[in-house]
């Protein structure tokens, strides 16, 4: 909050400064019609940026579909490769009960075949085949050479088998470097285009940002434009006024001390309630100003006085000042008094104001350090360019 205030204070001091400020001159119409070229140059701008950001949106859209269509991409691949996985350790369990049978048929084998070779006696084999003749056993003998011819066989369509799977196994393990390239490759693509989106999200972000700076300058422009026109509009009436008769205005002011009233209670017309004089000074807080156009009052909370009869050309918040009052002592010429940080305003822009008439309440409000009158004359026009020492205006003991 306190940064937009010195934000906009800033940009207030700035068009006052580029338009105003050194030359103390009132506002003209040309003064006016330039505010406003800088006002349609901000919008023109705002409109470019608005653009600018419809475009990085649209591109941020895209870029999230393809984000988007990426991330099913790679859990589709992650499905795959899960399914593969278990592929995989199913082999791998088959190839583990085929080489366990393998083993199984070879141990079978070998005690055949030892069976056969080692003890290859006729008795033996009769007793083990239980063969009473020599044909039986000889038939038996055949009938061994046939199952382990069979054995044999067997344990050769095992290997084969076993073979199968690892070959089908080292398929699929292909299959996965390959699936598992692919997402890689897709992962990659994703961290690229998270960067994209991240970058896009931030330039929305600062186009957001500059967007708002533009409004705010727009509406700056426009406060200043109404203000001016508002003065043009005055001043228009003060020579209406001046052509007619109807007033007693010299076209120049009463320099003599005293001729402005005191605009708060008697008992603080003391030079010991003043707190800061006009001139430069040291910046009492942050957006402050330290080259003082007025004197500030310590008091807190007092009827605030017209200091002369005038019109009321500003009242209202206005950036750095807070509630703020201008008016303008058109009976003698350009003579303004402006009073800020108050807590009231009981008057508003256009109204006809008394001498030592209450315009409102002292206060603490805009920059400030503590509640105190910051009050303002302007000789020769309403810029601040124009303020002066209110000493000079005033009497006071
Ligand atoms: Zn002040």
């Amino acid at each position: 909050m306190k940064n937009k205030i010195i934000l906009s204070l800033g940009i207030i001091i700035l068009l006052l400064s580029t338009y105003l400020v050194n030359s103390c001159l009132a506002i003209t119409q040309s003064d006016i019609d330039s505010l406003r070229q800088q006002q349609e140059q901000a919008q023109r701008e705002k409109e470019e940026i608005a653009q600018q950001k419809e475009t990085e949106k649209n591109e941020l859209e895209s870029i999230n579909e393809q984000l988007n269509k990426v991330n099913n991409e790679i859990m589709e691949l992650e499905g795959k490769i899960a399914s593969l996985n278990i592929s995989i350790s199913e082999k791998e369990t088959q190839i583990e009960e085929k080489e366990k049978e393998l083993q199984e048929k070879q141990e079978l084998l070998k005690t055949r075949l030892v069976a056969m070779y080692k003890n290859g006696n006729l008795s033996y084999l009769d007793v083990l085949l239980g063969s009473s003749n020599y044909m039986d056993m000889l038939a038996s003998i055949d009938a061994l050479e046939r199952i382990a011819d069979a054995d044999n066989k067997l344990i050769v369509k095992i290997k084969e088998e076993k073979a199968e799977l690892e070959q089908i196994k080292k398929q699929l393990e292909d299959e996965k470097i390959e699936v598992d390239a692919a997402k890689a490759q897709k992962k990659a693509k994703n961290v690229e285009l998270t960067t994209l989106q991240e970058q896009k999200e931030s330039k929305i972000a600062s186009l957001t940002e500059e967007e708002k700076q533009k409004e705010k300058k727009i509406s700056e422009f426009q406060a200043a434009i109404r203000q001016g026109e508002a003065e043009i509009q005055a001043e228009i009436e003060r020579n209406r006024n001046k052509n007619n008769g109807h007033s007693n205005v010299t076209g120049s002011i009463d320099n003599s001390q005293g001729s402005l009233g005191w605009p708060l209670p008697k008992q603080y017309a003391r030079y010991s309630y003043i707190t800061s004089y006009f001139g430069p000074r040291k910046q009492p807080t942050a957006g402050a100003s330290t080259n003082h156009g007025a004197i500030d009052i310590g008091v807190s909370y007092q009827p605030l006085y017209a200091a002369e009869s005038g019109l009321v050309v500003t009242a209202g918040v206005v950036s750095g000042y807070g509630n703020f009052i201008m008016i303008w002592h058109n009976q003698r010429g350009q003579l303004y008094t402006a009073y800020g940080h108050l807590s009231q305003i009981l008057v508003s822009a256009g109204q006809t104001v008394n001498r030592g008439q209450q315009i409102g309440v002292t206060g603490n409000t805009g920059i400030t350090t503590g509640p105190h009158l910051h009050f303002e004359v302007r000789v020769g026009g309403s810029s601040s360019g124009c303020r002066t020492d209110p000493l000079n205006y005033v009497v006071i003991s």
